[in-house]
């Protein structure tokens, strides 16, 4: 538990163990935030290595690194959140549940970038708004596990995997191993360093022609409407291509931002420097800061909490509270109305609007009791969130079989849902948060490929929740689309 964990760390400190925090240790008695403030608070989820020192060496090693993400980066994506919550702009975020560091691969990056690029014209023709694109990636090393123990089919219980930062998910590295911080930052920053080259190389160039393979959606009305969006946005871009207009730069190159669930408060905190506020950076603030400078989470540029760490007295809420990135938070159906209210007072005090994106998750049957509840609170305290609804995390099952899977229409249901109850409490839906992966995969059943539970053997390859694959991710933006603009 917390306490313990707590406990632990005070234990350590008292006998001179170096501390992890060098540079801006002081442990907080008061509500001064420090990058290590939240060592003083009950954590969940929380790490215990065999041994602190090589920990130590591995967080010295973390401080000393360059940023992965720069000021500039983090404030364009916190304006262009800003523009999602005033409805001006749509957000799609996706990308694995599990980021492996082996996806650190040519072929896997290219084609996740590409399916991210290719939902969000989709996006951008049923939504009639620009969309601001964040992946799942570059760092989604960490997970958050319901048990800490898992029981194989022999009897034996293991520590559960949580994530290639921490462990392996081969039986044999299930304990932590302090050397995969280091080995996260690599795997992160050789990513980023991917994702930078290509699209500055124009693989994200709108003018390549992009390809769409409708040929698997075996209805054929759903076949000719997708083709008949597909039609009318490449005529778009050939209308732009004649009179010259796609000669300004934001067709040439696409901007795509990272993110991931800040979980690994040590990592998180290594990599979280005082940096000089760039020109673009638009203050809120009531006392700005007098040295033009403030704390940036350089591993990402969108950090968020997740459902089991979202504790409003815990460590997560406090690291949170003190960084300059715009941040997300898990929603689930937990998540009592003026609890989520006080969880924005503490982490947006200045009610910036779009600091913070509400990343709903209630599951297609609990979304009708929550959601409205949750937007007249939000709306009625003031602040301005984007909202985002995450189709996936409500909607998890278990097959006969015992495998893990989300029905295609499940997802689909909480989308619309989502849509409707925004519409009807005078909000709006601000984006989607979707695991998703560019390979043919079957994770997910239903789908106009029609794929069954039986079908989930063929290429079941997740190390945690199930994705979906290329196809029904596709088709997932085209149905969103279709019901911005029916
Ligand atoms: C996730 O996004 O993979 C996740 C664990 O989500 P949640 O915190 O909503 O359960
Ligand atoms: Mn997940």
């Amino acid at each position: 538990g917390g306490e313990d964990a707590v406990a632990v760390r005070t234990a350590l400190k008292a006998s001179g163990v170096p501390s992890a925090l060098h540079g801006v240790n002081q442990a907080v008695e008061n509500d001064e935030w420090s990058p290590s403030s939240w060592t003083t608070k009950p954590i969940k989820q929380d790490v215990l290595y065999a041994s602190r020192p090589p920990v130590e060496r591995a967080l010295a090693k973390l401080e000393h690194l360059p940023p992965i993400v720069t000021p500039k980066e983090v404030c364009d994506l916190r304006n262009q959140l800003a523009a999602v919550a005033r409805g001006e702009t749509f957000l799609l975020q996706g990308g694995d549940c599990a980021e492996l560091f082996s996806y650190c691969e040519q072929d896997a990056i290219d084609s996740k970038i590409k399916l991210l690029l290719q939902m969000s014209l989709v996006l951008i023709w049923g939504s009639h708004k620009p969309v601001v694109r964040i992946a799942r990636m570059a760092g989604q090393y960490a997970k958050p596990r319901s048990s800490p123990v898992e029981k194989l089919a022999d009897g034996r219980e293991v520590p559960s995997f949580r994530g290639d930062i921490l462990n392996g998910f081969d039986i044999e590295k299930r304990e932590p191993d302090p050397n995969r911080l280091v080995e996260a930052y690599f795997h992160s920053a050789a990513t980023m360093n991917y994702i930078r080259g290509q699209l500055s190389s124009g693989l994200a160039d709108l003018h390549q022609p992009l390809n769409w393979e409708l040929g698997h959606v075996r209805d054929e009305s759903l076949q000719q409407r997708y083709a008949k969006i597909v039609g009318s946005i490449q005529e778009s871009m050939r209308f732009m291509r004649t009179i010259g207009a796609d000669k300004a730069s934001t067709f040439e190159s696409v901007e795509l931002f990272t993110s991931h669930e800040a979980l690994v408060l040590e990592y998180e905190q290594s990599l979280t420097r005082r940096l000089r506020h760039p020109p673009n950076r638009m203050s809120t603030e009531v006392s700005p800061s007098q040295d033009g400078k403030g704390w940036y989470n350089t591993s990402a540029h969108f950090v968020w909490i997740g459902d089991r760490t979202r504790q409003l007295d815990g460590a997560h809420v406090e690291y949170f509270r003190g960084l300059e990135n715009p941040i997300g938070v898990k929603v689930g159906p937990t998540m009592a109305a003026d609890e989520l209210v006080s969880l924005l007072n503490v982490l947006n005090p200045n009610k910036e609007v779009g600091k913070v994106t509400l990343i709903t998750r209630y599951g297609e049957k609990k979304i009708d009791d929550m959601l409205s509840v949750h937007i007249q609170a939000v709306k009625k305290s003031g602040h301005v969130v984007v909202w985002q609804c995450d189709p996936m995390h409500g909607n998890t099952i278990s097959t006969a079989q015992g495998i893990k899977t989300r029905h295609f229409t499940s997802i689909l249901s909480e989308v619309a849902s989502a849509l409707r109850i925004h519409k009807e409490q005078g909000s709006f839906l601000g984006g989607v948060h979707l695991e998703l992966t560019g390979d043919a995969v079957t994770e997910c059943v239903g789908g106009s490929e029609g794929l069954v539970a039986e079908d989930l053997r063929l290429n079941y390859t997740t190390y945690c929740d199930p994705r979906l694959n290329e196809k029904q991710a596709l088709e997932m933006a085209f149905l969103i689309a279709g019901a911005h603009r029916p």
